[in-house]
């Protein structure tokens, strides 16, 4: 981490980030975008293709009703328009991994727009808008390394060539690296929400290039960008944004110009560096693909894709919220998935008390796994097993405190609840009357002051007669019958 001087804060201070990110998600679908090549990730390469993704004269494409599907699912989530009627078109340029020398994309007729996911910054919320999102092919893979000849040589392996992408442009409302990191964290979980992509970023399921210039506060028009391309983690991203933005003030604060170009940016030495200028960036001449229809989703479609849509992980954290009574934070961590979500409505839902579960959740479960530096999806208890829990806690079997420890072994033999409850003897807290009766007739003659000033008036004396009970049968007795007998024994 490299320390900014005070004076630097300062400048930087003077100049507003202006931010947009392209982000490119490969779909979930079995098999490729324009023919039935599977896309299966990691077969040797050069094995799933066919004549119509190597790009051989003569094969046609057939376009993938799925991958629309999951294509105008993605827009909805995104709150985008869906377009009616689409166009796929040719972006022409020559790259090794291209075999046809151009790649079916979208241009100014893309499937879905005008969007906007809201993302949480500093406790606020920000709307950012979603230009566009259309859908393309991928191209293929250049191979420089683990081949015999890759010393000399590079390889292409096609098996990518014709996966099926949505391209996410945002519109350039974020502005700052924090809020690059927070729209991309939001935006990669509502997708997963849709179940459209895996969104693995070591596979390349989601790929993000940025946009970023920097102008004086306060002045309408934008600096000149520069693009940051094929950075492979969220961290990264806003590493890069940082290391850019100081780069670009640092250029403009000692009178030189920003050059429009690419970036790379190198994770080791946190810096970027210029990849090629946009003065020979290509013209990619885009033109209707001649080979395919007009892409039409019409309204009954639509209405159909629509139903697919599930509840979105921000109403979802709304509604947990409202319904089982926990924080907004562990709300934040229940939904960090669909699936622990599911999971936990699920336990929720089988347990006598939802609510109790929820409790667990918050006062027992979360507080240990961050004592461990666990995720949730580490934790040894299951959702099942907290609710296995909550259910012996309401039916009075266990007591709270017979549970936190419960919850300790649990942690320490890296084993759920229902085992450790099992290896443990199904243990039940103490409703043995007679014992208890002994335990107060000798809590009552040894203490005779207190029972004076209970019997005089003082109600809240009786927490301290439970508090020696619980004390005196090692937290065993059901506090329930300690409770009914205290006031036996006391006199109400
Ligand atoms: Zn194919």
């Amino acid at each position: 981490m490299v320390t900014t001087p005070d004076s630097t804060v300062a400048v930087r201070a003077k100049y507003e980030p202006v931010i947009g990110l392209e982000v490119h998600v490969q779909l979930l679908t079995a098999s490729k975008i324009f023919c039935s090549c599977s896309t299966r990730f990691g077969n040797p390469p050069n094995t799933n293709v066919c004549p119509v993704c190597l790009g051989m004269p003569g094969s046609l494409p057939v376009l993938n009703k799925k991958a629309v599907e999951f294509a105008v699912l993605a827009g909805m989530a995104l709150n985008c328009r869906i377009n009616e009627t689409s166009i796929f078109a040719r972006k022409n340029y020559f790259y090794p991994d291209l075999p046809k020398g151009y790649q079916i994309s979208q241009y100014d007729k893309p499937l879905a727009e005008h969007g906007f996911i809201e993302i949480k910054i500093g406790g606020a919320k920000k709307k950012i808008g979603i230009t566009r999102v259309h859908m393309e092919e991928d191209a293929g893979k250049s191979l420089h390394e683990s081949f015999a000849v890759a010393a000399e040589k590079t390889a292409i392996d096609l098996n990518r060539t014709g996966v099926p992408l949505i391209e996410i442009v945002s519109e350039p409302d974020i502005s700052s690296p924090e809020e690059a990191h927070e729209y991309l964290t939001l935006l990669k979980e509502i997708i997963l929400y849709t179940g459209v992509s895996d969104c693995n970023m070591e596979e390349g399921s989601l790929r993000c290039d940025a946009n970023i210039s920097v102008r004086p506060r306060g002045q309408k028009e934008f600096g000149t960008k520069t693009e940051i391309k094929n950075v492979n983690s969220f961290r990264f991203i806003r590493e890069a944004l940082e290391y850019e933005i100081g780069r670009q003030i640092d250029v403009i604060e000692s009178g030189g110009k920003i050059t429009q170009e690419t970036r790379l940016y190198n994770s080791h030495e946190g810096k970027t560096y210029g990849m090629r200028s946009k003065e020979q960036a290509h013209d990619y001449r885009y033109f209707p693909e001649p080979d395919l229809l007009p892409l039409v989703v019409d309204e009954a479609w639509k209405t159909k894709i629509a139903k697919q849509l599930p509840e979105l992980p921000e109403a979802r954290r709304a509604r947990l919220v409202k319904e089982y009574g926990i924080t907004e934070y562990d709300a934040g961590v229940l939904t960090f998935t669909k699936d622990l979500a599911d999971q936990f409505e699920a336990a929720a839902k089988a347990a006598k008390n939802p609510k109790r579960v929820a409790n667990l959740v918050q006062g027992e479960l979360m507080g240990r796994l961050k004592a461990k530096n666990l995720e949730i999806g580490q934790s040894p208890i299951s959702m099942q097993g907290v609710a296995a829990s909550a259910d012996l806690v309401e039916s009075g079997a266990i007591s709270g405190k017979m549970l936190k420890e419960l919850y300790d072994l649990s942690f320490e033999r890296g084993k759920d609840f229902p085992a450790v409850y099992e290896e443990e003897g199904r243990p039940v807290q103490s409703s043995d009357t007679s014992a208890l009766e002994k335990i107060i007739d000798e809590l009552i003659a040894a203490n005779p002051k207190q029972v004076e000033q209970y019997r005089a008036g003082k109600k809240t004396m009786i927490g301290f007669f439970v508090g020696q009970v619980m004390k005196a049968s090692k937290g065993q007795a059901n506090p329930q019958v300690v409770n009914e007998l205290l006031g036996k024994k006391l006199g109400l």
